[in-house]
């Protein structure tokens, strides 16, 4: 699985590259993560019954909706349209999933974008190898959220508020669980679903950029591949992701399984969400050899609060 960075882009030619660590990797940062995986045994215990598996498949895919149309395509990249209300809906159920607040993941998410693959990639394996770039970042970059970054969204005081209280949800859904299926659904159902969803997540870090096939030729390694796109409901077509990060729908082509987009068109239907935005027609021409969208391009909302001088 080795394979070569590729080369800098011009436009960081003049960067400095990042300084040594300012501190030492967070270890003891890690055993809540350590924790949950073996607290996941206790289900040979209590025993789980067939109705806390169907609650544990249920909440990964209910969740890993929201984790790739709520944190991913909502807030991260605002390629659709919702009312105020429904914003903090998909907030309070992306958080569901315990990947830190919405801010938070959308601050670094559009760094991932912008300096895809190169040296100030927070997780790119083909830097800094696979377990890194799957889940050590969480453990050494664990800054907290630039809200220079995330500024469309920084201006609304209940997203600030659910972000900086970001265990609220998943408690809440972990309590709502245990009070109506007790201890084994509680592990099964929510905690054992937690974790799958998790390294679900965490694979189109560390393996959408190593495995699967190249449809265009971006400046970072990003792939194509059918296996995470039905793990992860979609966000397995990366390197259509990559080359057009503003569109909504992330398998191009009617075979590409995308199922969180199939959700969100569902959703549009009935007034919940709106404005869509699809691939444009260029993304159709598979032989055009393109430069990944400077940044500006690439987070509209960024522009929007913050015009060019
Ligand atoms: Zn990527
Ligand atoms: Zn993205």
């Amino acid at each position: 699985m080795a394979q070569q960075p590729p080369p800098i882009p011009e436009k960081f030619a003049n960067r400095p590259l990042p300084g040594p660590r300012t501190r030492s990797y967070q270890w003891l940062g890690t055993i809540p993560l350590v924790l949950a995986h073996v607290v996941c045994l206790g289900a040979l215990w209590t025993g789980a019954t067939w109705q806390d598996w169907a609650v544990c498949v249920f909440l990964y895919f209910a969740r890993m909706f929201a984790v790739t149309g709520a944190y991913h395509r909502y807030f991260s990249h605002r390629t659709f349209k919702t009312s105020r209300w429904f914003q903090f809906v998909l907030a309070f159920w992306a958080q569901t999933s315990s990947q830190r607040g919405a801010l938070w993941w959308a601050a670094h998410h559009r760094d991932h974008h912008k300096f895809s693959d190169t040296p100030w990639d927070v997780h790119s394996p083909v830097r800094k190898g696979f377990w890194y770039s799957h889940i050590g970042w969480i453990y050494d970059y664990n800054e907290d959220t630039n809200y220079n970054r995330v500024r469309d969204l920084s201006k609304y005081p209940e997203l600030v508020w659910l972000n900086k209280y970001w265990l609220v949800p998943p408690v809440a859904l972990g309590l709502l669980v245990y009070a109506t299926m007790g201890l084994s659904g509680l592990l099964v159902g929510f905690l054992l679903s937690t974790v799958i969803l998790w390294h679900g997540t965490f694979t189109i870090n560390s393996l959408a950029h190593v495995w699967g096939s190249r449809r265009y030729e971006t400046t970072d390694t990003s792939r194509n591949n059918f296996w995470l796109a039905l793990i992860t409901m979609g966000e397995g077509w990366h390197n259509n992701h990559h080359h057009h990060m503003m569109s909504t729908r992330q398998g191009f082509y009617w075979w590409e399984i995308d199922m969180t987009y199939y959700i969100l068109k569902a959703m549009s239907w009935v007034g919940l969400v709106w404005d869509l935005r699809p691939p444009p027609a260029s993304v159709y021409a598979p032989q055009e050899k393109v430069v990944q969208a400077s940044e500006p391009e690439m987070l509209p909302v960024d522009a929007e609060v913050q015009p060019a001088a």
